[in-house]
């Protein structure tokens, strides 16, 4: 009898999927579970879901507050399609046109790249940078032929295109420096965004916060559908029997998984391989620092000026600071790569970033209150040596999936690259389920 049952596909079929982690791997593996109708229940180590990618209160500060500053773009796909699946695509804002405002800290020089919508990149002819030649430009096709292991400073560095708009490309979308980041990533990005034309280069900004946009609604979408989440649930152990996962250890007690239910693993790299022993993960990270301001109302988002009001943040080359994000009551400065300024002690940060705010705005003011958050693993570091590292999201388990942005993606480490990790995974799991569901007796 319960061998009739196990070959019947309608037995067979995926009824839950249990997600280790509810950052934006982890909610976009259950969403894309979800649209096929298969719910997920979402264990969760921290007090929320989000993981790198959350808002909370400051009690400090008394707002709140992202944990970093993060930019989506419009080209970003994967991102995208979570967003309007979520519900939740209205919930970012932009100047609702490609618009990157810059500034250089040492020379007050300003300029403002802004590509033309369409494909064909008629501002490289008519509105190029200011200082930067045709050639600058056409030199970017050397990071596709770029061969394995050759860094952003090896194929690109050299040209005022370089300084006012590759290297700080570079060290905010792959947070590594260009000397150590891998110029594949860099095309992908590229390909990804300024090749397809400013359509798909327009900032996006979460309107309230990261978790209102891109967590909290997800978490309702899935509620609406049987999905369950368990915060401040660490997942210790992953037991396997036969090339299966058969459960789970938690602080309350042992999961069983099902015959019919699978598991994602969607934790950082350290975590992943102290569950999986043998998974080979990236081991090299790199650091962001975010410098929060609580500025009244006088030092709000005109005050920076024409120059950054339509964007709603600055980007700044020569300085400590490379992003200044303007928001209600709070100015936020990012600073990427900032293994480098480890022995930075905050107050000092703090104060420079502030300095340079001061000459943005062409006024010298008091150091307002302020929050310095380090995310010392923000992102694994953008190295040939973490590329090689990179797990591909099956390994060899049928009902088991690897996410997180550290897999294989081809991406750097990124909102992008989690929520495509996650897709992947679920799509793997489904694709797998249904592999076997069809298998002959
Ligand atoms: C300061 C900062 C700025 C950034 N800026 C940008 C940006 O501008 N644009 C962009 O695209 N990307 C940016 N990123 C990168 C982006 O945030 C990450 O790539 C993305 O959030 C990673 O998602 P993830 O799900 O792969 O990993 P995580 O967010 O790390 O999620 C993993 C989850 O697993 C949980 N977990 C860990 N161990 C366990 C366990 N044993 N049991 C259960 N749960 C567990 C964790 O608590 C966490 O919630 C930034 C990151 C930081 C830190």
């Amino acid at each position: 009898m319960a061998q009739d049952l196990d070959r019947d596909p309608l037995r067979m079929a995926l009824t839950r999927v249990h997600i280790i982690g509810a950052g934006m791997a982890g909610l976009s593996a259950a969403v894309t579970l979800a649209e096929a109708g298969i719910p997920a229940t979402l264990f969760e180590a921290g007090p929320a879901a989000g993981g790198r990618c959350r808002s909370y209160f400051d009690k400090h500060l008394g707002v709140r507050l992202d944990n970093g500053n993060h930019l989506l773009l419009s080209g970003n796909d994967a991102a995208m399609h979570y967003l309007t699946t979520i519900g939740a695509r209205d919930t970012l804002t932009g100047p609702g046109r490609a618009v990157f405002p810059f500034i250089d800290a040492k020379t007050d020089e300003r300029w403002i790249v802004a590509p033309g919508a369409g494909k064909i990149p008629w501002w490289i002819l008519f509105n190029r940078i200011p200082g930067t030649k045709l050639s600058d430009y056409l030199a970017l096709a050397r990071l596709k032929y770029a061969k394995p292991g050759q860094t952003v400073e090896q194929v690109l560095g050299g040209s005022e295109l370089y300084r006012k708009l590759l290297e700080p490309l570079a060290i905010s979308a792959l947070n590594t420096m260009p000397h150590q980041a891998l110029a594949t990533l860099l095309w992908a990005v590229v390909e990804g965004s300024l090749l397809r034309g400013g359509s798909a280069c327009e900032p996006l900004i979460p309107r309230e916060g990261l978790s209102e946009s891109l967590v909290d609604p997800a978490i309702a979408y899935l509620a609406a559908r049987g999905g369950i989440l368990h915060t401040a649930t660490r997942v210790s152990a992953i037991r396997e029997s036969r090339d299966r996962i058969i459960g789970l250890s938690l602080p309350g007690g042992d999961v069983e998984i099902g015959e019919d239910e699978a598991v994602v693993l969607a934790t950082p790299p350290w975590v992943s391989m102290d569950l999986l022993p043998g998974l080979i993960v990236p081991e090299d990270f790199e650091a962001i620092a975010n410098l929060h301001y609580r500025v009244g109302a006088a030092n709000e988002l005109p005050d920076l000026g024409a120059f950054a009001g339509e964007a709603g943040f600055v980007g700044v080359v020569g300085g400590l600071s490379e992003w200044v994000f303007a928001k209600p009551g709070v100015l936020s400065v990012t600073v990427s790569a900032a293994n480098r300024y480890a022995d930075l002690p905050n107050e000092e940060m703090a104060e420079r970033c502030w300095q340079e705010i001061c000459r943005l705005r062409g006024a010298a003011l008091p150091l307002p209150p302020f929050r310095c958050v380090r995310e010392k693993r923000a992102t694994f570091a953008a190295s040939a040596a973490s590329e090689a590292r990179r797990s591909g999201t099956y390994v060899g388990i049928a009902n088991f999936a690897v996410a997180g942005d550290w897999t294989s993606t081809l991406l750097p480490s990124t909102i992008e690259g989690a929520i495509r990790s996650g897709v992947t995974a679920a799509s793997s799991l489904l694709a797998n389920h249904a592999a076997r569901s069809t298998e002959p007796a």
